[in-house]
């Protein structure tokens, strides 16, 4: 029988959960959900000035949201609990012990000052710690230990040792001479452990048997290797994720744009848009599928279709992929998913009567990370009220964008106009280049398509608003594009916005009439 796969994705809860962990983290879920394995989430929170209980919080509430079901981990406990590194030191007690038993640790007395003398004094040749309490007498160092000489526990590195070596399911067979390795410590003075030996023990004890993790660890494993093999343990199957590089090559970071989870959320992105793009960060199922759901995802995954190729984040793959994921989600979804920048819209909408030609926005003026105050409470219900009591306007405006939007929060900008009531505001470049444009006979386009849609007896659809506006070009000798545009601006309020006739169907014909007029006063 083969053994039930367990992995387990690590963090360290000293911030947020940014797109290389979040990688790690789909690559184990997927590995484990492809294997019918367990998937664990283990809070690695030994670092008492970095990692706060705030940070645990982010991190869980990212992982919900990416939509990351841990099988054992916090909030769901489990069999190999606790899964917080803090509340597991009486295994690392008992690993110390077990380790002292089969003598490969020992106490170590060198103080600070002597070792970074000594390192001070080798400067580039150094090679390590030196070994001093290797071979004190050991009652001598029982003797010290009693006495409450403070000391370290550090790994006895065989010297007889061959190279280490291991077979990395991504970076194929690795090999790290032993005889460099430093005899590193594994217990501190205060009694915790250090990194290396707390991941060894807490892998062990959990039944690990592959761990997947970024490649900054790689030089980690044969360290690792070394204390699997103090405790006489079996060490499980290495997997190390190549590093995610930014569109220039250099390491991913916030220039790049966001770097964590949750800033994507907020801005707009899809959980299955960030899980399928993610998934594709150094795996393909076959080199050619880009969009894939997680059912796929968790049923193919494999670590030999891992690539240690640098995996480049491009995030404008990302935003079209996050727009192909919005084009299928369907109307219903939309909306609900949308609600943050629909609220948004509505609030900022406009129940009176005015009219004004305000400036264009500058397209070369850098983006300004402007912070967004949070709607109150009033204005959440106001939303709320309006979008119950209106379903069918809001489910209307997801094919206004459905095909145009690259992430939801483009929603609040691009259907603002939609929530202007009778008022519009006229954006200056459209006026000038269609409602101000020389023999194209702007007012007298707007007025003629003001009667049609004045006209009662014309029901409100758009197909047929349209083809009535549409007929007027003949008898009037114009353009379509002379005719139509005009209609565009005053409604809209520029000449790029989403689809016409299907905004006007929209909106009220009383409100329609009233940015037709109140256009028209403003501008001729
Ligand atoms: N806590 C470690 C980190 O956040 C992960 C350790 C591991 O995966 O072995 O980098």
């Amino acid at each position: 029988m083969t053994q039930q796969v367990r992995v387990r994705f690590a963090p360290s809860p000293t911030g947020r959960l940014h797109i290389g962990g979040a990688r790690t983290a789909i690559f184990n879920w997927a590995f484990a959900r492809a294997m019918g394995g367990t998937f664990i989430l283990r809070i690695e929170d030994t670092d008492p000035e970095r990692s706060t209980e705030e940070n645990v919080q982010v991190i869980l509430n990212a992982m919900k949201w990416l939509g990351l079901d841990w099988d054992e981990g916090p909030e769901v406990g489990g069999e190999a609990g606790p899964y917080f590194q803090m509340q597991r030191m009486d295994t690392y007690t008992e690993a110390l012990e077990k380790l002292k038993q089969r003598g490969a640790v020992y106490p170590c007395f060198c103080t600070k000052e002597e070792l970074d003398a000594k390192r001070e004094a080798a400067g580039e040749s150094y090679a390590g710690y030196d070994r001093t309490c290797r071979d004190l007498d050991p009652a001598e160092a029982q003797r010290r230990i009693d006495a409450g000489e403070p000391h370290v526990w550090r790994l006895k590195v065989p010297t007889d040792h061959g190279p280490i070596e291991f077979d990395d399911a991504v970076y194929g067979h690795v090999s790290f001479p032993a005889d460099v390795m430093d005899d590193m410590i594994l217990v501190r003075t205060d009694g915790s452990p250090t990194y290396n030996f707390a991941v060894v023990c807490d892998d062990t004890n959990m039944g690990i048997t592959h761990v997947i993790r970024g490649d900054d660890h790689l030089s980690n494993t044969p360290r690792q290797i070394l204390i699997y093999e103090g405790l006489g343990a079996p060490t499980p199957t290495f997997a190390h994720l190549s590093m995610i590089l930014g569109p220039d090559g250099k390491k991913l970071s916030k220039r790049h744009g966001a770097t964590s989870v949750e800033e994507y959320r907020d801005r707009g992105f899809l959980p299955d848009a960030m899980v399928n793009f993610l998934a594709l960060l150094g795996w393909s199922l076959d080199g050619e599928t880009t969009i894939m759901s997680r059912d796929v995802i968790c049923s193919e995954f494999s670590l030999d279709r891992i690539t240690k190729k640098d995996a480049i984040f491009d995030e404008t793959k990302l935003a079209w992929m996050n727009g192909q994921y919005i084009q299928k989600m369907g109307a219903a979804e939309w909306v609900r998913l949308s609600e943050p920048w629909l609220a948004r819209a509505h609030a900022e909408g406009y129940p009176y009567v005015y009219t004004a030609i305000v400036p264009s926005p500058d397209p070369n003026a850098p983006a300004e990370e402007e912070a967004v105050e949070p709607l109150n409470e009033e204005q959440w219900a106001a939303f709320t009220d309006e979008r119950n009591a209106r379903p069918d306007f809001y489910e209307g405006l997801y094919p206004l964008v459905a095909e145009r939007e690259t992430s939801l929060a483009e929603g609040e900008s691009k259907l603002a106009y939609m929530f202007w009531g009778p008022c519009v505001l006229l954006d200056e470049k459209s006026v000038n280049k269609v409602l101000r444009k020389e023999g194209a006979r702007a007012e007298e386009a707007l007025a003629a398509c003001r009667e049609v849609l004045a006209d009662e007896a014309n029901p409100w659809e758009a197909a047929l608003l349209e083809e009535k506006c549409r007929a007027l070009a003949e008898p009037l000798d114009m353009k379509l594009r002379n005719l139509l545009q005009p209609l565009r601006v005053a409604v809209c309020g520029n000449m790029v916005s989403p689809p016409l006739f299907e905004s006007i169907e929209l909106l009220k014909r009383e409100d329609v009439l009233a940015r037709i007029d109140g256009t028209i006063a403003e501008v001729f």
